[in-house]
């Protein structure tokens, strides 16, 4: 039979998965169910060695469809954020110019409008639960690699080696693995955010804590933005103020971001006379770490190599636009299928169908990034009534 021909072609390989995100996770998670031998080589000391940042939805024909083909969607639905997926517009007084929490909470897993929220790292727990024991080899930060023979021999900055057949890089925007498969490197969009994560908001800042209400707060006036997002429980926050600055601004601000007097500052001044009380959501800000949203080239490919290629971040950085958790995820799940199918005879074409499936999906979507960066991050007064008024009509 073919299956087991391309089966047994598999089965005789070992897999690295370098980077343990939604994307590499979700790989192991649809290649484990599939009997292939996988192991995720993640930088992290273990699980809980950093916050991974506030929540993300996951959308009907992307991320909850791929959740459906792991297997995984009761444990989702036992750990996702009821009713977070709402939004509250507010302006930069502070009066709220469109909200959904006065409108019921429609739980709906049938309709494609449906978002449900989950905490990144609530997900990385739902991925990590259902892989086997010790798939996910934690510490192990990739440095380089050797082709040898027909694998590559992977080194870790811990020390250890280790060797694979073939090696997926699902290690987001600064892949190590990327410059092995491509030497196309990333470009600045012109935003920059600067995140903030806020360990007590309901004692250090209750009335933004209010606001925020466990669920999506979006705070915009024509040049600057500020988005506010709880965590799964709802005890802590993250924020991101957003704007244009010109490249290397962060290197050429002259800002300490390690000192929080010092962004706070800054920020109370760029933010002048919008309402205080956005102020004391920087006060309350426990860390800050300047972003620049940076992509890779839309009209990006390069030439399939035989034993290696890349998913999620590593292989199509786009600016947020609420769909890189998605994507990376159906990566996993279009990559997963290639390298199982029974329509191909080798590894390197069962990739080379992946990869331009991957670039086509990427074009897309990394457009629709582009356009909407510079709306989110710098508004007009245009682009602020028509967030509100796209608000209004969810
Ligand atoms: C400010 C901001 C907000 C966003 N909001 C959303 C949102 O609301 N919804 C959404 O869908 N997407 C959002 N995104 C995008 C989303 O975060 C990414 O697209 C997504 O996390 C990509 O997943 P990934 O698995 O490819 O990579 P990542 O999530 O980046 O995971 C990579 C993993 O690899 C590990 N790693 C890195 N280097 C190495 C190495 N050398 N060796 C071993 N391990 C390594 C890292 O520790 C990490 O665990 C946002 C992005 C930003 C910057």
């Amino acid at each position: 039979m073919e299956t087991s021909k391309n089966k047994k072609l598999l089965q005789d390989k070992k897999i690295a998965i370098i980077g343990g995100g939604p994307g590499g996770l979700t790989l192991a998670r649809l290649l484990q169910l599939k009997g292939v031998n996988v192991k995720v080589y993640e930088r992290d000391i273990n699980k809980d060695a950093r916050v991974q940042g506030a929540n993300v939805d996951l959308h009907f024909d992307s991320g909850l469809k791929v959740i459906e083909a792991a297997g995984l969607m009761e444990s989702f639905k036992a750990n996702y954020m009821k009713g977070a997926d709402k939004f509250r517009m507010i302006d930069k007084d502070g009066n709220i110019c469109s909200d959904e929490h006065n409108q019921g909470t429609d739980i709906d897993f049938g309709n494609e409008n449906f978002r449900p929220e989950i905490d990144r790292g609530v997900l990385r727990s739902v991925l990590i639960d259902s892989l086997l024991p010790d798939t996910v080899i934690w510490n192990s930060q990739l440095v380089s690699m050797d082709q040898v023979n027909d694998g590559w021999e992977l080194t870790f900055k811990n020390g250890t080696r280790t060797v694979a057949d073939i090696v997926i890089g699902a290690d987001g925007y600064r892949s190590k693995i990327r410059p092995y498969v491509t030497d196309i490197k990333e470009l600045y969009s012109g935003a920059t955010f600067i995140q903030g994560e806020i360990e007590y908001p309901e004692k250090d800042c209750p009335e933004m804590y209010e606001l925020v209400n466990k669920a999506n707060l979006i705070a915009m006036s024509v040049g600057k933005t500020i988005a506010v997002q709880p965590s799964g429980d709802g005890s802590r926050l993250t924020f991101y103020t957003a704007s244009m600055y010109p490249e290397n601004w962060i290197k050429n601000s002259g800002i300490d971001f390690n000192s929080n007097e010092e962004v706070y500052a800054y920020l109370v001044k760029f933010y002048e006379g919008w309402n205080p009380i956005f102020f004391t959501l920087f006060k309350a800000c426990t860390s800050f770490v300047p972003r620049p949203i940076n992509y890779f080239p839309l009209d990006q490919n390069w030439n399939t190599k035989p034993n290696i290629t890349l998913i999620g971040d590593a292989a199509h950085l786009m600016p947020p636009s609420g769909e890189g958790v998605n994507t990376a995820m159906v990566d996993a799940l279009d990559l997963s299928e290639c390298l199982t199918s029974e329509a191909f005879n080798d590894i390197q074409t069962a990739i080379e169908t992946y990869e331009k499936g991957m670039w086509t999906r990427a074009v897309v979507l990394g457009k629709e990034a582009m356009e909407g960066i510079k709306d989110f991050a710098s508004p007009t007064e245009e682009s602020v009534n028509k967030f509100v008024q796209q608000f209004n009509q969810i």
